[in-house]
């Protein structure tokens, strides 16, 4: 009989350590995908609910990583990472670390994996716990490091989300998770400006979120523009609304904000900016020269 590709992939045996709000998520879904699962938790206490449903509980790191050659890292940070596997044994092993980090720690801890004989996955996963093991969610982890163990143990990696690896620089996985998330800060605090102009009128947050919503999800067209111009150099190709038009904007914005009783302070860095490009010539361009200007 002709083996399943897909049922031996789901036979691989983990390890995970970590058991917060994100690592019960990541252990559910390869319980739930059929992986023997390892698990690890520095409070032993959250591991029992994953042994009443087959998990394996290891009393110490070191007996975790022992386990298995595919061992998958989700605890707070770098610094709890270093604290949790200083001075386990690491030869031979698969390291996946799903911490949200920078991409210097990211290569840092890719080298320091490297010196203990073991192959580097760095992850920044793109999702919050209930996503995790729902494919119609959306969620994916970015991955970047070893591809040989990415092309290894893609299959068990894509259990609890999607994988996008993103390259061999270790710190890749990391740069884009948090290139997405300061993006998504950005237009957070502009959330929270417009419903703080409208607290005190007679216009409910709910009757602004689909009008707002709407909006944003309309101007998202300009991140593909922006791309163009940056790579094209031309930034002010296809120009819609120059940046003299928008800058010429600011008494508005200011204006209201003034006369709603709300601190322009979320705005007005974005604008000195956009006043900082119009100095130099940027007029006719659109607001890509903002990039440059951050650069240091
Ligand atoms: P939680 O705060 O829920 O859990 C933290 C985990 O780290 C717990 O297992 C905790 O153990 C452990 N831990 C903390 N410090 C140490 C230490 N010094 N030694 C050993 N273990 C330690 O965090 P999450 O599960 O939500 O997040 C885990 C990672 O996933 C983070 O890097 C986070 O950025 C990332 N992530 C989380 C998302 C989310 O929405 N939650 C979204 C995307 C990424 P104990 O139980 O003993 O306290």
């Amino acid at each position: 009989m002709a083996t399943n590709p897909v049922e031996n992939v789901s036979k691989t045996p983990l390890t995970l350590l970590g058991l917060g709000a994100m690592g019960a998520a990541l252990a559910e879904a390869w319980l739930a995908a059929g992986h023997p699962l390892t698990v690890w938790n520095r409070t032993a206490a959250r591991a029992e609910g994953l042994a009443a449903r087959g998990a394996a509980v290891a009393a110490t790191v070191a007996e975790a990583v022992a386990a298995n050659r595919l061992v998958v890292v989700c605890l707070l940070d770098d610094d709890s990472v270093q604290e949790a596997l200083d001075g386990v044994d690491l030869t031979g092993k698969d390291l996946v670390n799903l911490v949200t980090s920078t991409p210097g720690k990211a290569r840092a801890r890719a080298a320091w994996a490297e010196r203990r004989g073991a192959r580097y996955l760095d992850g920044g996963i793109m999702a919050v716990p209930p996503m995790i093991g729902v494919p119609a969610a959306g969620a994916y982890v970015f991955y970047s490091g070893s591809a040989e163990l990415f092309e290894e143990h893609e299959g068990v990696l894509a259990a609890p989300a999607d994988t996008r690896y993103v390259g061999a620089d270790a710190g890749f996985a990391a740069l884009h998770d948090v290139a997405l998330l300061s993006g998504m800060y950005g237009m957070f605090a502009g959330i929270a400006h417009a419903f703080a102009l409208i607290r005190g009128e007679s216009v409910a947050p709910s009757e602004l979120a689909p009008l707002l919503g709407g909006w944003l999800a309309a101007m998202s067209g300009s991140v593909a523009k922006t791309a163009q111009q940056l790579e094209s150099g031309d930034y002010a190709l296809d120009v819609v609304s120059n940046l003299a038009m928008q800058v010429a904007g600011k008494g508005t914005l200011l204006g209201t904000a003034e006369e709603q009783g709300v601190s322009a302070e979320l705005l007005l860095p974005y604008f000195r900016l956009m006043e900082r490009r119009l100095e130099i010539g940027g007029g006719e361009e659109d607001l890509t020269g903002v990039v440059d200007l951050l650069r240091r």
